[in-house]
């Protein structure tokens, strides 16, 4: 017999990387409705849509306030200091690959293998929270250009993480194949029409951090890339379900 049994499903904790962002929140909603613990991590490196990690909190109390089957299950929140990623976003100092960045249509805000970062963090971090579960929103469909949310890349890293922990550590990552209109619609199985709405009211998504502007989307610029896409995948989402 093993000392270290595998917990069934329901009962794994699951730590999920949130942002406060439209594809985060709906990760969160999927982690609620599978794992008997739900705990959420945020990361502050200075990012330029901070008000992305003003909305976490209020996304997570109406989570819990409108859904009372999830609310047991949501646990403690993190928010991880990651400041020294700006140190490596900064095209003054890296400016030696700043135009081939540029060249490649990628914000030079871009953080190069960001998310493999993001993720070792959260590993170590549900190691010592008991999680074995981490559920993030990469998703090879809208963000192709971004090699560290390929499906392979996060298969490689759960082995990575799993040896170097010695743990088993799964990587979920339910939106990775879907397009944005699916994200939608996945939202809509998981918490029907109350759970779509409270994605457009308190989720943000615009890399400009444009919240006074209410579209039927949600807030946001609606011309960044970031409201594009949600505004596209809003309107194929919604042609897709009219009667
Ligand atoms: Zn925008």
């Amino acid at each position: 017999m093993t000392s270290h049994p595998q917990a069934l499903p329901a009962e794994r904790k699951a730590l999920v990387l949130f942002s406060g962002g439209q594809d985060s929140t709906v990760c969160l909603a999927w982690a609620l409705s599978r794992y008997a613990q739900v705990e959420t991590l945020g990361f502050d490196y200075g990012q330029r849509h901070r008000v992305e990690l003003d909305c976490r909190l209020n996304v997570r109390r109406e989570l819990a306030a409108q859904f009372p089957a999830w609310a047991p299950r949501l646990g403690d929140d993190h928010l991880l200091d990651l400041a020294l990623l700006g140190q490596i976003s900064d095209t003054a100092l890296t400016s030696e690959r700043a135009i081939e960045v540029a060249a490649s249509g990628l914000p030079n805000t871009f953080v190069p293998g960001r998310n493999l970062l993001f993720l070792t963090f959260a590993a170590a971090l549900a190691y010592r929270r008991g999680a074995s579960v981490l559920v993030g929103g990469m998703c090879e469909t809208d963000y192709s250009g971004y090699p560290d949310c390929r499906d392979n890349t996060l298969k490689a890293l759960q082995v990575a993480l799993s040896l170097g922990l010695d743990a088993p550590m799964t990587l979920e990552t339910p939106l990775m194949f879907l397009t944005k209109a699916q994200t939608w619609s996945l939202a809509d199985a998981l918490g029907g029409p109350a759970l779509n709405a409270l994605v457009v009211e308190h989720t943000h998504t615009c890399y400009l951090g444009d919240r006074s502007r209410r579209q039927a989307w949600g807030y946001g610029c609606g011309e960044c890339p970031a409201c594009e896409l949600r505004a596209q995948g809003h309107a194929a989402w919604l042609a897709g379900t009219a009667p």
